[in-house]
């Protein structure tokens, strides 16, 4: 154990005594209590058992020669054949100067002769020598992540045994911490301003564990953890890394989850304790209030109910258990309202957990991707129904659907939105595609590009979200959509408070200025609509007008009832 960590655990090192002599015991444990944890044996053989009893932690051990039912000697040999124990520094204990020379041609560190000389010298020797040991110790040790200074996962594990060793009085939590979408954070600044971010929350976990008695690792690219004496962490911990954080990062880049695990050190399985935080953390991904959990029994059981909805995805899909519902959406500043479109929202009708709402699923397969069969799903579904409607209704509802930001990674994407289009039989301008506002901002060349083949080939693309994706004016001005969709986030105070009213007003001017066409979402109530209409936006959805409605309750309004 380097001297690094007993500084950073403020432990006292722990030396062995090995002397059949309890006077002589006696003087070595008065003379080095103060400074030294002391553990005492009458014999090499009950040393032997000691020092396998308590792993590698010696920082010394004084050995006498001459003990009755195991010497010095066989001690020693025992002690330097196991690997574990072998780098021990012994100082052997003499009062014969033969014995002295011979102990040292067998490789121990240095001799001590008796009788004791003045205290002082004995202490200086033995700093001495465990001084020594320890820089050679920390020269060759692997443990730390050079990037962060922190231990890195494999010395974790370790050490976290030694902190409950020392302070088995302590209830400790295991914290785990997770940068959000670092790989982002990388793709847009390059690797060397992410090992930078990195470095920047490894230091200021080195801060906080040592004023927190604890331990910190690096895990991996962008996962710590922190072991430390329990208390409520979870704000002050949080905003320590985001202060530090802020200076190199934009506010809409700055996302830290923390996943704490209380009294991790009740569970005598350490893969557990690192398992059950980095579980609270996960279950934090789709949720942009939170910032903490903590781990109980309802996480493993929202985990069990994720793994669920994705052993049953392809059996949902070839099942047909999802429903696409469809939200109109009305025109208002032409005299009255008139229905001028639909958005297309999926529901998953489970045979066994009945509706369940895209707000809990979406998010899930996003992470993993799958959500690019749900939403081929959606298209062809949308598709079919923009047809239907036409052939019996004799009506052009133009529907959107949603695109998801891992949709867009698809080499395929346009081909595939293409032959939907095609093998439907509908124009191009009857499928409107919302692209959440948040994907631009991720990466902006790539989306670019993507979005004006789309538009090049007669797609219309509605910005998702606004408002929610921290899009700078600037940046506005050069991404390409026809529609501004305005998040509901900003239409819920309207009507009650001006500092609302008046941002709102203001992204109408900017959408005006960019020429595009204006969609306000969530609208609920009638006061909204008034100011929404007075201040000049297009198109709004929201409950005040319609719930979304299964593809049969939507005919009605098709049909006038
Ligand atoms: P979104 O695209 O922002 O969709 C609007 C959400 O707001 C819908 O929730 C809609 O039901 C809800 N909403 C509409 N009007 C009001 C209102 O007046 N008040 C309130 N409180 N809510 C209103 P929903 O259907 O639960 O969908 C949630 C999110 O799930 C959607 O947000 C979208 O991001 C995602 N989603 C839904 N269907 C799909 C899909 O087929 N594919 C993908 N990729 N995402 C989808
Ligand atoms: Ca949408
Ligand atoms: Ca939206």
């Amino acid at each position: 154990m380097s001297d690094f960590v007993r500084r950073r655990l403020n432990m006292k090192r722990k030396v062995l005594i090995v002397d059949d002599e309890e006077i002589n015991r006696l003087i070595l444990q008065n003379i080095l209590e103060p400074d030294y944890e002391v553990v005492l044996a009458s014999n090499g053989k009950e040393a032997l058992d000691v020092v396998k009893e308590e792993g590698n932690r010696f920082s010394l051990i004084l050995l006498d020669l001459l003990m009755p039912v195991m010497d010095g000697y066989e001690f020693f040999n025992n002690l330097k054949k196991d690997e574990k124990y072998s780098q021990i520094p012994v100082i052997v204990l003499t009062s014969e100067k033969e014995e002295e020379l011979k102990s040292l041609s067998i490789g121990v560190a240095d001799f001590i002769p008796k009788p004791y000389d003045v205290p002082e010298v004995i202490k200086a020797r033995i700093g001495r020598i465990i001084q020594l040991y320890e820089d050679h110790d920390i020269i060759t040790a692997t443990q730390f992540d050079t990037l962060t200074g922190l231990f890195n996962k494999e010395y974790f594990c370790e050490y976290a045994s030694m902190a409950d060793q020392y302070y088995p009085q302590d209830e400790k939590d295991m914290i785990a911490i997770n940068v959000n979408r670092f790989h982002v954070i990388n793709a847009i600044h390059g690797r060397d301003f992410g090992d930078e971010v990195l470095a920047v929350i490894g230091k200021v976990l080195k801060d906080y564990v040592n004023e927190n008695r604890g331990i910190a690792c690096h895990f991996d690219a962008d996962t710590f953890y922190v072991y430390v004496k329990s208390k409520d962490h979870a704000e002050g911990l949080h905003d320590a890394i985001c202060n530090s954080l802020k200076i190199i990062l934009e506010d809409s880049e700055l996302r830290i989850r923390l996943g704490i695990y209380k009294n991790a050190s009740a569970n005598p399985d350490f893969g557990r304790r690192i398992d059950y935080a980095l579980l609270a953390c996960n279950s934090l991904k789709g949720s942009f209030k939170e910032y903490a959990a903590y781990y109980d029994e309802d996480i493993i059981k929202n985990v069990h109910y994720k793994e669920m909805l994705i052993r049953d995805l392809d059996r949902a899909l070839s099942e047909r258990q999802f429903k696409v519902f469809f939200q109109p959406k009305y025109a208002i500043q032409k005299g009255e309202p008139e229905l001028s479109s639909a958005e297309a929202l999926i529901r998953w009708i489970h045979p066994e957990h009945g509706m369940i709402s895209p707000g809990v699923f979406i998010p899930l397969f996003e992470n993993n991707g799958l959500i690019s069969k749900v939403d081929h799903y959606v298209w062809k579904e949308a598709a079919e129904t923009v047809a239907k409607w036409k052939k019996e209704y004799g009506k052009s509802i133009p529907v959107s659907v949603n695109v998801s930001r891992v949709d867009m990674m698809n080499d395929g994407l346009v081909s595939d939105i293409k032959s939907i289009v095609e093998e439907a039989g509908i124009d191009r301008s009857e499928f409107l595609l919302e692209i959440t506002e948040s994907a631009y901002t991720d990466d902006k060349s790539q989306i670019i590009g993507l979005v004006n083949e789309l538009r090049s080939e007669g797609f219309k693309i509605e910005m998702d979200d606004f408002g929610t994706g921290y899009s700078s004016l600037n940046m506005l001005t050069d991404l390409p959509f026809d529609v501004l969709k305005l998040d509901m986030v900003f239409v819920r105070n309207i009507h009650t408070d001006d500092r609302a009213r008046k941002l709102v007003k203001f992204i109408m001017e900017i959408a005006n200025f960019l020429r595009v066409t204006t969609i306000a979402e969530g609208v609920e109530l009638k006061e909204q609509y008034e100011i929404l209409k007075e201040m000049g936006c297009d198109v709004i959805q929201g409950y005040y007008f319609s719930k979304p409605l299964p593809e049969e309750e939507f005919e009605k309004l098709l049909k006038g009832e």
